[in-house]
């Protein structure tokens, strides 16, 4: 049964010049494969088999497994690395993540968190950041707690207002459930990435130590290393992990905003590196990066000139991060529903429209996800009792149709929604085509100059109103 992989293990074995050691590999994803059923198929006899001897009270997952055991136990225990390493958990009521140590904030390198602990024991919850009344983020903590890209992405995780047990997913397929050949292919990357890793750490340690034994407060040292590990939000960081922003300085629009531009190349730094004629004669020069201009600082100037030139670079990152912030505001996505009242083909009229702000997910299909939750929300609240839902996502109209389990990076939204419009007295989803609502383009350009949320009801903007009419047409 497993021919197919095979032969394209074979493939890529020509392509890439692998050897017995993927074979290894490719075995330990299929074990893999069996730790993902013992995690998610609880009824298969192999796993009540497994779990009775090995696990009777607990999960795979736990660090109490047995460990000893036949030989095919202890492969499985081994591959259980892979998944730890590559799933994520899906937040629902936060109490089994780990803040620190656990994967589970998509789209950051690994999905877990960097920075520093502050404040809480190491095997703190995840649940301590959510507002268990309200089901909201911890807002301040949470921008208190992380680094701007970390805090930004943790709010843009959606919650569910549903008690909903945390879920692991496999973030590496377009399902969000395990395949061997998406764990083979990690395991290839992730050494690749150790390695380069590695080797950059031995070759850079005298940059490191130079970091660290600045005599400057520790933030300004932890900036410092940041910006040379690629970690500050600039706009080119932002926007290689999938944040929609121009990467583009918005200063001076000349070039990518990296550290080295937004510290050193753009105008404003520019001016202020000028005023000291010692960094002046390094302006001449041309820099790869901003490790490669730390470098150079450290190995040509004397201490005082270190430290003038850290801080220097700090307040450069101040300056940097107020701008940064009158920008987030455009880093939401508006979600917009409406309603009408259809009394036949071309007849009807407005109910309500809804249009609502959202810090911004990590992929589409969770912002359509959010949608349908709201509009679901929306129909119930206006006591409507029989609702055909439209949406333009395939993936989330066929989720919200099926009765399966969903184990995506918003199964929790969809399981919800479809928990609430049990209410209803009858309701369909149907996929429409984007073109065709037409309604929601236009309350999505209203709702730019909108607070946070605005509701229509009845008496609707004219533009929505003509818009509604148009949409009863089809
Ligand atoms: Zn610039």
């Amino acid at each position: 049964m497993h021919w197919v992989s095979w032969d394209k293990m074979c493939l890529a074995k020509r392509h890439g010049g692998m050897g017995f050691r993927d074979m290894r590999k490719f075995n330990d994803s299929l074990l893999a494969k069996q730790v993902w059923r013992l995690i998610h198929n609880d009824q298969s006899l192999f796993c009540k088999v497994f779990k009775a001897r090995f696990f009777p009270h607990g999960s795979i997952l736990d660090d109490d497994v047995k460990i000893n055991g036949s030989y095919a136990w202890k492969s499985i225990i081994q591959a259980r690395s892979i998944i730890q390493k590559g799933a994520l958990w899906r937040i629902g009521s936060g109490n089994k993540a780990k803040i620190w140590g656990d994967n589970w904030v998509p789209g950051l390198t690994s999905g877990h968190i960097t920075s520093e602990r502050h404040y809480f024991p190491e095997n703190a919850k995840v649940a301590n950041l959510i507002d268990q009344v309200s089901n909201t983020w911890k807002r301040p903590l949470i921008q208190h707690l992380f680094n701007p890209i970390e805090a930004q992405k943790i709010l843009g995780l959606p919650l569910s207002n549903h008690a909903n047990p945390n879920k692991l997913y496999w973030p590496h397929t377009a399902s969000s459930t395990f395949s061997v050949r998406s764990a083979y292919h990690l395991q290839i990357c992730s050494e690749y990435l150790f390695d380069a890793q590695q080797s950059q750490t031995t070759m850079d340690s005298t940059i490191w130590r130079f970091i660290w034994g600045l005599n400057t407060p520790p933030k300004i040292r932890h900036f410092l290393w940041r910006a040379c590990t690629k970690s500050l939000p600039t706009r080119k960081n932002l926007y290689q992990r999938h944040i929609p922003i121009d990467p583009l300085c918005s200063e001076c629009s000349q070039s990518e905003e990296d550290a080295l531009h937004a510290l050193w190349g753009c105008q404003v730094a520019v001016n202020l590196w000028a005023k000291n004629t010692s960094f002046q004669s390094l302006q001449g020069s041309s820099f790869t990066s901003f490790t490669d201009l730390l470098v150079r600082v450290s190995n040509t100037m004397d201490e005082k000139l270190h430290l003038i030139f850290a801080v220097q670079a700090w307040l450069l990152w101040i300056i940097y991060l107020i701008m940064l912030d009158l920008h987030a505001v455009q880093l939401t996505q508006l979600l917009p529903a409406g309603f009408l009242h259809k009394l036949g083909p071309g007849k009807g009229y407005a109910l309500a429209a809804l249009s609502q702000k959202f810090p911004i997910p990590h992929v589409p299909v969770v912002i359509e996800a959010m949608a349908a939750r709201v509009a679901v929300q929306l129909a119930l609240d206006l006591k409507l009792d029989r609702v055909s839902f439209e949406g333009d996502s395939t993936q989330v109209i066929t989720a919200l149709q099926s009765s399966e389990s969903n184990y995506s990076s918003y199964g929790h939204l969809v399981a919800e929604t479809q928990n609430k419009i049990l209410s209803l007295q009858s309701f369909t989803f149907e996929h429409v085509l984007r073109s065709a609502n037409s309604v929601a383009h236009v309350l999505a350009k209203k709702a730019i100059s909108i607070e946070s949320s605005y509701l229509w009801l009845s008496s609707m903007p004219h533009d929505v109103i003509s818009c509604l009419q148009a949409d009863l047409a089809h």
